[in-house]
This record gives structure tokens, C-alpha cells and sequence, in this order.
């Protein structure tokens, strides 16, 4: 067994009490097992081997008219396997035909967080963790987003979050840090989104700054809406919608806020003539993890689930829309432990922060196939941006010459 370097004293602590079980465990139950010494875990490059290499992306015999990202904010593969157990052995993302892995580091950070996550996806540049849709610099970058709008696409953010928090902010905003909630409400007026679904209201109608966003976004046609059943009535085509001042509940006092607004969203976005770009996040997987709280994430895991079995429903219909499904990183170094059945998970974990676990990409419709692989969390936004055709045109910004693979 050979785990990373860690930091502190009490991670330090923590892995020796983790290996200190395992090693139990072994001797009692398994003596056939090679005697591995465990005390060797600095990784100096003294000794590596270099890697063989492949060519660029492949042409797409199609690109895709509509792209839906879901990202599982801290859903790493136990998440999804505890999802599957507690939902009798099944799960839409069983459904995907393809795919792959994502390595996650950011610029700063061995671990990344969800704000240099999230930039990692929308802009396919490395960053600095707080860091939102800024590069290490503190330079603006084009979203994925914005690449849509600019195609003349419609776009829409749903998140189980406040719709200001770190990932979907990502997306949509360009702030130097993941805290600057106020200045991330105020980046949604400079953009023509047409449908975002979340918590946080509170950064729109009781700001520092005396501002009334909501007052704003009626003047620039948006219905606002601060309720589950006035969301899901709503028959604007600009929608901007809350289900909390701060964060959406969890579930189940939530209510299937996530399944809901994300059918919403598909019901704005799908009469666009060019196409769209739809981000839902299930955000409190993450929190689960965080809280140590395994049932906690399983319920926000079969919520996120349920989202997506409304997309892959869209998207089997539509047959021009790209659904991928990842996670910034993974979260609490979630073990599903012996003892575990179909029936009743034995939880544990090995933090309550985030991990550098490879994180699972599944993807399904037109340049699924690029997704197959080991690659970083960046190339996601590549692969994106080849299967909207949009990296032919030269105005692709923030590549710098990094490739489509990627930097
Ligand atoms: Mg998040
Ligand atoms: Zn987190």
C-alpha cells in the first residue's frame, strides 16, 4: 500500500491509525499478503519511468448541438458504488457508454478545491484553489459558457448550492476569490444566461451594497422565482430561480429541488434553435463527505442520479446533445468497508477534506468517445469545446497553445 505525502501532524496521525487497521486487519484475516513496508512514501522522481506518446484528439463524425455538463461536486467512485448499493444495485449513470478519469490537481494545490475545479472545466486552465474563472494571474478567462453564448447558444446553471458558490460560479463569474459572493451575484447581469436555478438570493436582494439584483434581472427580462412549486409552474424563458436565501436544504427536506429545476431548465433551454449549454451541479455530495455523514451522501447521490436520468431522457429524445458526468474531486476518502452488503453500507473515511482521488467521467451522445482515458480535469473543457466544433475557429481564448489535450 503507498499513499501520498500528506501535511499536517493530524493527517499525518490520522493515515498511520488507517494503515495501523489495515495492517490488523491483515494479519488476522489474510497472512498471505506480501509484507509491504510502508514507511517509504516520499516520492522524489529519483526513479520513474517515462510514458509512451499518442496523437491528438480524433476527428468527430458529428459534433453535438447541445452540451450538459453534471458535476457531482466531491463524487469520487466509492460515492457513485454506495449510490448504486442503497438504490438496489442500479443507477442512470449505469447507462453511460463511455467512460474515463480525471486527474484534478490545480496550479497551487496538490488537492484541488471546488473553485480551481470547477475554472479547470469551464476555461481548461490550471489555477489557483478560490480562484473563479481567473487564471493564475488573476486574468479573466472565457467559460465554456461564454463560448456558448457566443455561438449564439442558449445557456443554464442549476446547482443545489447557492448558485453563487464555487462551482457554478466557475462557469459565469471571474473573481480573484470563491468568497467574493457579492461580486459573483453581480457577474450574472454581464451575462445573457437564460436560466439559472440555486440557492443563494441573499448575494441578489440583501447585499452590502444596497443594490437590488432581483429588481435588475426583471429589467433585464428574467421572471424571478423564489419557490420549488413557482419554479416548476414558471413558463418564462428567462428564469432566474431560488430555492433558498443561502443553500437548497438536503435531502430529503429538499424536496428533489435538483431533479425539478434541472427539468426546468431543459424545458427553457430546449426551444433554442443553436443549441445550448447546461451545467447542474449536485452539490452536497460533497458536504456529505465534508460531515463524514455517509447517509447524508448517498441521498444527495441518488438525488444527482435522478437529475440525470432527466437529461439522459432529454438527450436519448434529442440525439444532438453531449451529456457528461464528472465531480471536481472527491471528497472525505470515502471507503465502503468489509462487512458492507447490498443491504447496509459500512462507511469510512479517512478525512473530512478533500482527497486527490482519480475522479470517474461518463459520458453519453455525440463525442462521448472522447472521453474514454486517463487525462486532467482541463482536457474535459477541450473535449467540450472539439465536440461543439467551436476549437476549428481561432477565437478560442485561454488555449495559449495548450492543445486540445489539454495542459
Ligand atoms: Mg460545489
Ligand atoms: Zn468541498
Amino acid at each position: 500500500m503507498k499513499l501520498n505525502t500528506l501535511n499536517t501532524k493530524k493527517q499525518r496521525v490520522l493515515r498511520w491509525m488507517v494503515l495501523l487497521t489495515f495492517g490488523l486487519h491483515t494479519a488476522v484475516y489474510s497472512q498471505n499478503y506480501p509484507n509491504t513496508d510502508t514507511k517509504t512514501n516520499q516520492y522524489q522522481n529519483t526513479s520513474f519511468h517515462t510514458v509512451v506518446e499518442i496523437p491528438e484528439m480524433p476527428k468527430l463524425p458529428k459534433t453535438a448541438k447541445n452540451i450538459i455538463l453534471l458535476i457531482g461536486d466531491g463524487m469520487g467512485s466509492a460515492q457513485v458504488y454506495a449510490g448504486l448499493t442503497a438504490n438496489k444495485g442500479q443507477l442512470n449513470l449505469m447507462q453511460f457508454p463511455y467512460s474515463g478519469y480525471s486527474i484534478t490537481t490545480s496550479a497551487s494545490n496538490y488537492i484541488t478545491d471546488s473553485a480551481a475545479g470547477g475554472t479547470a472545466l469551464s476555461t481548461g486552465k490550471k489555477t489557483y484553489n478560490g480562484a473563479i474563472g481567473v487564471d493564475t494571474a488573476g486574468t479573466p478567462i472565457k467559460t465554456i459558457l461564454e463560448i456558448a453564448e457566443e455561438m449564439g447558444k442558449g445557456t443554464g446553471l442549476v446547482s443545489s448550492s447557492s448558485i453563487t458558490h464555487a462551482t457554478p460560479a466557475s462557469f459565469i463569474a471571474h473573481q480573484p476569490e470563491r468568497g467574493m459572493q457579492e461580486e459573483i451575484a453581480a457577474d450574472f447581469l454581464k451575462t445573457d444566461i437564460d436560466v439559472f436555478i440555486g440557492g443563494g438570493k441573499k448575494y441578489f436582494d440583501q447585499r452590502t451594497d444596497s443594490v437590488n439584483l432581483l429588481k435588475e434581472l426583471e429589467q433585464q427580462g428574467y421572471t424571478v422565482v423564489d419557490n420549488l412549486p413557482a419554479i416548476e409552474s414558471c413558463k418564462a424563458d428567462k428564469i432566474a430561480g431560488f430555492i433558498g436565501t443561502e443553500h437548497g436544504d438536503k435531502m430529503p427536506e429538499r424536496g428533489n429541488a435538483l431533479t425539478i429545476s434541472t427539468q426546468k431548465a431543459l424545458e427553457v433551454l430546449s426551444n433554442k434553435m443553436n443549441g445550448f449549454f447546461l451545467m447542474v451541479e449536485g452539490s452536497q455530495i460533497d458536504w456529505g463527505g465534508h460531515a463524514n455523514n455517509s447517509d447524508y451522501l448517498v441521498a444527495e447521490m441518488i438525488e444527482f442520479d435522478e437529475a440525470i436520468g432527466r437529461v439522459l431522457e432529454f438527450a436519448k429524445k434529442d440525439g444532438e446533445t453531449l451529456v457528461i458526468v464528472t465531480a471536481d474531486h472527491e471528497t472525505g476518502g470515502y471507503a465502503i468497508n468489509p462487512g458492507s452488503t447490498m443491504d447496509t453500507i459500512i462507511p469510512a473515511f479517512t478525512t473530512d477534506k478533500h482527497t486527490a482521488a482519480l475522479i470517474p467521467v461518463f459520458a453519453y451522445g455525440p463525442g462521448a468517445e472522447l472521453f474514454r482515458g486517463i487525462y486532467e480535469n482541463t482536457a474535459i473543457y477541450w473535449k467540450m469545446v472539439h465536440a461543439l466544433g467551436f476549437d476549428k475557429k481561432e477565437e478560442v481564448s485561454g488555449g495559449s497553445g495548450a492543445g486540445e489535450n489539454g495542459e
